[in-house]
């Protein structure tokens, strides 16, 4: 069925079907480290009417305690840390719901976050941003070994991927048939916006971890478990975790192919919203095969309606 466009009328049968919010991050509540407009009022009123709200990220860079620091800085001083569930945390949460070894490392190309939290869950962490120093090393010895007891290669959006990284991992899953291959996402590009600093006529896309991932598919000749949005880990966590039936959930998102995706593959309601990386246009495009349910400007719409 064709995207509604949310009105009066049709919020109030999502609102009285729905009991958990779940919102996406970046071009939903915030763009970069800019809160959107009317989104706390909008959290707030929310909260006031039982509903429960749950953040879905698939930004791997920070851990969930860094992001309820964001969270608190941007002034939305009511979300809690066990409300946000980052790629991050999933792809620690992966690894302990499928009893990873303790005794086992795991091997990181991507950001702190993803350490801080393998950490977290008792695990430990190689690699990580610092790795890039090894760059030089690596250029003057190319026999260099690879720690053995490596049981699993995490990847996430790394800014100082290198070779060496690549060629350890790679090293990791192609010499150890049982090493795990986890990817947090594969977001092709992340939008740069117009409340971000950066001159949209300077650059408009940043790369996601999508093209980190697709370097490891093809040196390793393997594809990963990926555990961020649109595949189903983080909703099926939340559904153990909360035990809430996704028919009462709501999945509010700015991206097709990775936030509505998530809902409609578990079975939630979709909301759509352009006030990230998705315009009107490009949605009613026929070339467009996801549809979320609804779709409206921004989340503070919602505050009208009800
Ligand atoms: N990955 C990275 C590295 C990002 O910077 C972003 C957005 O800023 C995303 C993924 C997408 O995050 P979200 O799922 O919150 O839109
Ligand atoms: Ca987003």
């Amino acid at each position: 069925m064709a995207p509604k466009l949310l009105s009066s009328t049709n919020f109030k049968s999502l609102f009285d079907s729905v009991d958990t919010f779940l919102f996406d991050c970046d071009g939903v509540i915030w763009k970069g480290d800019t809160l959107i407009d009317g989104v706390s009022q909008t959290l707030d009123l929310l909260r006031s009417k039982g509903k429960n709200i749950v953040f879905v990220t698939n930004n791997s860079m920070k851990s969930r305690r860094q992001y309820a620091e964001k969270f608190q800085s941007l002034g939305l001083t009511s979300v809690t840390q066990d409300e946000i569930f980052s790629s991050s945390f999933a792809a620690a949460m992966y690894l302990k719901t499928n009893n990873f070894p303790k005794d086992k490392k795991v091997y990181v190309i991507g950001g702190e976050g993803i350490l801080e939290e393998l950490q977290l869950a008792g695990f430990t962490g190689l690699g990580g941003p610092e790795d890039g120093e090894k760059k030089a090393q690596w250029k003057s010895n190319c026999l260099f070994e690879h720690d053995k007891t490596v049981g699993a290669v995490v990847v996430g959006l790394d800014p100082n991927i290198n070779y060496y990284k690549l060629q350890y991992g790679t090293l990791c899953v192609r010499e150890n048939p049982g090493c795990l291959f986890i990817a947090t996402n594969r977001d092709a590009v992340g939008h740069m916006t117009d409340l971000q600093e950066w001159p949209v006529f300077v650059l408009c896309i940043f790369l996601g971890a999508g093209c980190m991932v697709a370097a490891m598919c093809g040196s390793t000749e393997r594809e990963p478990i990926v555990v961020g949005k649109p595949a189903t880990f983080m909703m099926d966590y939340l559904i153990q975790k909360f035990g809430t039936e996704t028919s009462r959930m709501c999945m509010v998102g700015d991206r097709l192919d990775t936030d509505v995706l998530f809902g409609q593959n578990a079975g939630c309601k979709t909301l759509l919203v352009l006030s990230g990386c998705t315009s009107e246009s490009n949605l009613l495009d026929e070339s467009n095969k996801i549809e979320p349910d609804y779709y409206t400007s921004m989340v503070s719409d919602i505050t009208k309606m009800m």
